[in-house]
Parts: C-alpha cells; sequence; structure tokens
C-alpha cells in the first residue's frame, strides 16, 4: 500500500501554504486555535474563494472545482496547520453546500450555491434545543404549513457562528403528530428574516462564536425546505458523518502543538533547553505518535468519502480518538509551560500568546459538540463491532 501522496498533491499542498504564509505577512491574520470555527475574516474567506478553494471537491455542473476529497484533506490540512481564520465559509463548504446539492431543488441549488462559493453565505448550525441534544429527534422548534411559507416558531442553543452568520441551517419539527424521527425537515434561512433573535452565548473561554436563536413566527418562504418534508432526520443523519470527518477534529489546535515545540527548543530552565529534559521529549514524543494515529484514522474517512460511501463508524471513531487527542494536548502543554502558562492571551506574560488556557478550557467542548464521545462510541460499538444496543 503507498501511503504518499502524488507529486501534484505535494505541489498542491505547497501552493497553499504559499498562500498562507503570504496572508500571515500581509497582516490578512495571525495563527489561531479553532480558526476554523471562530476566527471570523470576511477578507480571507473572499480570497480563499477568489483561488476557487470553497467547494473545491464539489462537482463542476454545482460550480465546483471537481477536484477529490484527497485534494480537499490537503487544503483542509494546511488552513488548520496555519490557524486560518475561515469560519465564515467552512460549514457551508464542508456540509450545507453538500445538503443542498444532495436534497435540494433546483431553484435552491441555483439561488445558494454561487453564494457559498462566493464567499458570501455563512452559514450557522441550527439543531441543538435546551431539550435537544443527542436526542436531536426531540426537538421541538416548529414549521407550520402556511400559504407559500413556513412558520416557524422555536428556541436553539449552540448555534454555530450565531453572531455573524448571513444564513442559518434549521431543523424543525413539520408534523407533531408522526413518531419524532419522522416529523422532521431541514431548512436553510436568511438570518435577517423578521422575528430572528440572535442572544451570544459566551463559552468558557470568553468566546461568543455561538449563540442561542430564537424564532418567533419567522415566515420562511417554502423553496427554502432542504429534501422532502419529514424526512429531514434521515438527511441530517448523513450530513452529521461529514460533520465529524473532517481534520478539524484533530488539528484546531494546532498552531498550540507547533508553538509548544518551538519554546520548547527556545526556553531553558536551569540552562538548559526544555527539549533536552527526558520527561518533556517523552511527553513530546507521546503526543506526536498519538497524532500519528488520529491523522490516519482521519485519512480513512476521506478515503471512504473518496469510495462514494457514507463515513459513519469511521467518522465516529476519528472524532472520538482525535478530540482527547486535543485535550491531552491542551493539558500536557499547560504541563510544560508551567504557571505562567495559564495566563490568558490578554495578559504580557503568557507565553505562546495565552493559546494553552484558551485550547484548555475551550477544548471540553470538542468531545460534546457534533456528537458526544459517549453517542459516538456507541455508534462504534453497535454498527461497527455489531455489539447488541442493550
Ligand atoms: C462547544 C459546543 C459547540 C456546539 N456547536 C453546536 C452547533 O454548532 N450547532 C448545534 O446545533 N449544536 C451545537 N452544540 C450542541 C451539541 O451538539 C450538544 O451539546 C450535544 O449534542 C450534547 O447534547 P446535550 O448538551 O443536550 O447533552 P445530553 O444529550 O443531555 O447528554 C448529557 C450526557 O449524557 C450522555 N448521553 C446522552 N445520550 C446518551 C446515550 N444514548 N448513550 C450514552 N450516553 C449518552 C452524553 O454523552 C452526555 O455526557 C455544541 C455544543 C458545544 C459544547
Amino acid at each position: 500500500m503507498d501511503f504518499q501522496f502524488t507529486s501534484e498533491q505535494e505541489l498542491f499542498r505547497q501552493e497553499v501554504r504559499d498562500f498562507l504564509e503570504e496572508e500571515i505577512r500581509n497582516g490578512t491574520f495571525q495563527p489561531m486555535c479553532d480558526g476554523w470555527i471562530q476566527g471570523y475574516s470576511p477578507e480571507f474567506t473572499k480570497k480563499v474563494a477568489e483561488k476557487g478553494w470553497i467547494g473545491l471537491s464539489w462537482p463542476k455542473e454545482y460550480g465546483g472545482q471537481g477536484r477529490s476529497h484527497i485534494d480537499r484533506l490537503v487544503l483542509t490540512e494546511e488552513m488548520l496547520r496555519y490557524g486560518a481564520p475561515a469560519a465564515c465559509h467552512w460549514f457551508a463548504d464542508r456540509q450545507i453546500g453538500n445538503a443542498i446539492m444532495a436534497y435540494g431543488t433546483e431553484e435552491l441549488q441555483q439561488e445558494f450555491l454561487p453564494k457559498i462559493l462566493k464567499g458570501e453565505a455563512y452559514v450557522g448550525l441550527g439543531m441543538s434545543e435546551p431539550e435537544a441534544g443527542s436526542d436531536l429527534a426531540s426537538l421541538q422548534t416548529r414549521a407550520v404549513e402556511d400559504g407559500d411559507d413556513y412558520v416557524i416558531t422555536g428556541q436553539k442553543m449552540w448555534t454555530s457562528c450565531a453572531r455573524f452568520m448571513t444564513h442559518v441551517y434549521l431543523v424543525a419539527r413539520t408534523d407533531h403528530d408522526a413518531p419524532k424521527h419522522r416529523g422532521i425537515s431541514e431548512f436553510v434561512v436568511d438570518a435577517t428574516l423578521p422575528g430572528i433573535t440572535i442572544q451570544p452565548t459566551i463559552d468558557i473561554t470568553g468566546s461568543e462564536a455561538w449563540g442561542e436563536v430564537f424564532y418567533d413566527n419567522v415566515r420562511v418562504p417554502k423553496k427554502y425546505l432542504i429534501g422532502e418534508k419529514n424526512r429531514g432526520f434521515y438527511q441530517i443523519l448523513n450530513q452529521l458523518d461529514y460533520e465529524r470527518a473532517g481534520l478539524e477534529r484533530l488539528m484546531g489546535n494546532y498552531p498550540l502543538f507547533d508553538a509548544l515545540i518551538q519554546f520548547s527548543k527556545e526556553t531553558e530552565r536551569n540552562g538548559v533547553p526544555l527539549c533536552k529534559d527526558q520527561s518533556i521529549r517523552q511527553k513530546l514524543a507521546q503526543l506526536q505518535v498519538e497524532f500519528e494515529a488520529g491523522r490516519l484514522l482521519t485519512y480513512r474517512v476521506v478515503l471512504v468519502i473518496e469510495e462514494g460511501r457514507a463515513p459513519n463508524v469511521e467518522a465516529a471513531m476519528a472524532k472520538a480518538y482525535c478530540t482527547t487527542f486535543e485535550q491531552r494536548l491542551a493539558s500536557v502543554a499547560t504541563e510544560i509551560l508551567g504557571l505562567y502558562g495559564q495566563l490568558l492571551a490578554e495578559s504580557k506574560w503568557t507565553p505562546i500568546l495565552g493559546m494553552a488556557p484558551h485550547s484548555y478550557l475551550g477544548s471540553k467542548g470538542y468531545s460534546l459538540q457534533a456528537g458526544t464521545t459517549e453517542v459516538l462510541r456507541n455508534i462504534v460499538a453497535t454498527r461497527g463491532l455489531g455489539l447488541p444496543a442493550e
């Protein structure tokens, strides 16, 4: 088996690196942890769109570049390595565009896909509710048909990018009498419609990347339904595989990993560089081994997608493993950096830009978002290993 990338893929990797390094030199961004989900930069997204790197692997008939999923893997790996601020386009590129291509009407595709490709549609994910998280099928937000519209009422929690989204991907109940999995539909909704109120959720890191979104009799034209009415839950399950599948679950904090290695080389304790200390070398080597294992699990997911299969068990396995790697990385970073390492970015005494406490706190949520580790392990056990559900 050949584990190498092709020379074309390596050239593409270099092209992406050159672009990102140039953007850093130009001051468009500074590498950050969680840039894929918290890094707001319309300017950067526009430049990525101009390169044709949004929708890279979408089929050409939908305006994409028709490139392989491995090319997209190379692209995202480099975006994450450099901590690029990609939140404006990440979700639409990763999953909502795909959902619209797979299930949307031609009218919806023609209206929406070009906006995503041009980097003009910033889509947040509106699924979870106060009483519907792991058991998403319990959701209560309702969409009731009225003439040419659906009228939407309810409350969502943890909607990603709520602060700046132009559109929200929304799941709502369209049949209250049907069994709970069979009465749900998917929509893509203009986030500026009357009746929508967005309230930021300030998380443990102080970030406002997510929000609570309230829908009070919001009139959404019927053409914004994605796919078949009441069949939304089955479409969501497919989409969640893609949401869990990416390298962002492994490399969201790569700038911290990189900076930690650099810090260990440059910092002396008792006259000796940290990187010569046996226990620190051991910790860093262990992290590198775990990182490589996570990378292979994620590559496997991409190969499954490339074969045209949905990466269900593979994505569950990769996300469960990779997010716990990110939590260990943050823990080891705070150990190596010592007490100063716990200072936040605002402090002039904090090493490596305060990335360690940000990751330490932020990574706690990684094993909850997009499916908790317990739920993912259940998927591996039942669907992967064939163990009984009860
Ligand atoms: C940082 C962050 C970002 C998020 N981003 C988004 C977003 O963009 N869009 C969105 O819609 N939602 C988002 N969420 C919400 C996320 O999807 C939910 O938090 C998650 O699904 C868990 O739901 P819950 O919090 O209601 O916990 P619950 O579902 O109530 O679970 C509580 C505990 O019970 C366990 N549990 C539940 N069911 C089972 C089971 N069947 N077997 C074993 N254990 C089980 C869980 O693992 C967990 O430990 C985000 C959450 C966080 C923390």
